[in-house]
């Protein structure tokens, strides 16, 4: 008789045999690559497109596989499908920025014989968790005539890194009884460069602020740089050092940038993967998602529209625009909350995500009443789910977290806004938004194949 009461699915029990736990490695070893050196949404987006021209794929739409960029921080990637654009395409959109700290304008400073660079951070970040532990810079300094430089310190083998002091436990009694909030200061998430002073010149005084003279001779050296030239610059303070298998199994991926360089990764597999797609299939990667979705390289630009309708007038141009988008079929890839095995009371049990039951589905997003959420169609997650069982794709429907506890938003809606069905779909992680997070190998394989089977699902 059939199992009428749902039946949660391991990804390790479906993908047990040699050639599936051979594959689910496979792909989490390129993973881990790809988040070892995309670090940014610059890397990301280079990182990407280096993979489609690999694959094929050509700067605009002359071909039938083609993308374009937006200030190398926003992507879009379509291939051609056998159907006319009238009947929609198949999109998957992911984000490509990340929480972290970003230097200030005028970022250098000396204190005490320390040279430290200010930061403003980035995102939705604890900030606890960026003290004391090893940073890298990553970024690029464009100069006044045009030149962009890009930076990249701290990561190279035998190289010197960066960090934020933390307090020492024994001066930091009063602030043990400090809230979470009051007790780390944004202005404290001083990032420490250097502490050699620069040396006075023969018959000269000392330079003032010799430590910060020093570190502006250094960047001097290696970049041809001065002060100014931060001005006009974007450098991000990350985690320095590769994405690591985590567990004496090597069963779970931990590394900076996860949320959501994880979509971006599968989603991108998926396209250059899928055979012969039936439907013209898009990858959109957003930049700004941790902020908003504001900017002209976020969800709330025109960037994609305009993509779109490059392509249509390449390929189609007789198919009005609005025709494609109400046709069109999108899965609004970001990550989601795994139950945390010691949060567990945050999480409401029965509508949670658990690491290794694949891909996470969510209805809707937003908080306290889906406020601000995308709730996606039960005609659209029926289809999905037909797809994806109809290939023994482990998956499952998720909430973010009990109903009051908090919740988030994801670009879904912005797609929504054009009538297209679109419901969130991504791997859940463990330590979200945190200098270190984890995702579940065989989670990263059934998001990809999620990802291939909508594209290829006719
Ligand atoms: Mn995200
Ligand atoms: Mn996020």
């Amino acid at each position: 008789m059939k199992e009428l009461a749902s039946q949660k699915r391991s990804g390790w029990e479906i993908y047990k045999d040699e050639a599936g736990r051979s594959a689910m490695r496979a792909l989490a070893d390129g993973y881990m690559n790809f988040l070892s050196r995309a670090k940014t949404e610059r890397e990301t987006v280079a990182a990407a497109m280096e993979q489609l021209e690999a694959a094929g794929f050509r700067a605009g739409f002359e071909g039938g596989r083609g993308f374009v960029h937006l200030h190398g921080k926003a992507l879009f990637a379509a291939r051609r499908g056998r159907r006319s654009l009238a009947e929609g395409l198949r999109l998957i959109s992911a984000h490509t920025d990340s929480p972290r700290l970003d230097l200030k304008q005028h970022p250098l400073i000396e204190q005490v014989g320390v040279g430290q660079a200010k930061t403003h951070y980035y995102g939705g970040l604890r900030k606890y968790q960026w003290f004391a532990r090893p940073l890298a810079l990553h970024g690029v300094v464009v100069k006044a005539g045009g030149e962009a430089l890009p930076i990249c310190l701290g990561e190279g083998q035998g190289e010197p890194v960066f960090t934020i002091a933390d307090l020492l436990p024994h001066l930091a009694h009063d602030d043990a009884k400090k809230t979470l909030a009051d007790a780390f200061e944004a202005e404290k998430l001083n990032i420490i460069l250097g502490h050699e002073p620069a040396l006075a010149e023969e018959g000269q005084e000392a330079p003032k602020e010799a430590v910060k003279a020093r570190i502006l001779e250094l960047l001097h050296e290696r970049y041809g740089i001065c002060e100014d030239d931060l001005i006009s610059a974007e450098i991000e303070a990350v985690p320095a050092g590769e994405a690591r298998y985590v567990g004496l199994d090597r069963g779970i991926v931990g590394g900076y940038g996860q949320d959501d360089r994880i979509c971006v990764y599968t989603a991108l597999r998926a396209l250059l993967d899928a055979d012969d797609p039936e439907y013209t299939s898009c990858v959109i990667f957003w930049d700004k998602e941790e902020i908003g979705s504001e900017g002209s390289t976020g969800a709330s630009s025109r960037f994609f529209e305009y993509c779109v309708q490059d392509m249509a007038s390449a390929w189609e141009p007789q198919t009005p625009f609005r025709r494609i988008m109400m046709h069109t079929k999108a899965l609004s890839g970001d990550v989601h909350a795994a139950v945390d095995p010691d949060w567990q009371d945050r999480h409401e049990m029965k509508n949670s995500a658990f690491f290794g039951s694949g891909i996470a589905f969510c209805k809707f997003t937003g908080s306290r009443g889906k406020y601000g959420a995308n709730d996606a169609h039960p005609e659209y997650l029926g289809w999905l789910r037909g797809v994806l069982d109809a290939r023994g794709i482990p998956w499952q429907m998720a909430e973010l977290g009990k109903v009051d506890v908090g919740g988030g938003g994801t670009v879904a809606l912005f797609l929504a806004a054009y009538g297209m069905d679109v419901v969130d779909a991504g791997p859940a992680l463990l330590g979200m938004h945190s200098p270190f997070e984890l995702s579940s190998v065989p989670d990263i394989w059934s998001a990809k194949l999620a990802y291939q089977a909508f594209f290829e699902a006719g």
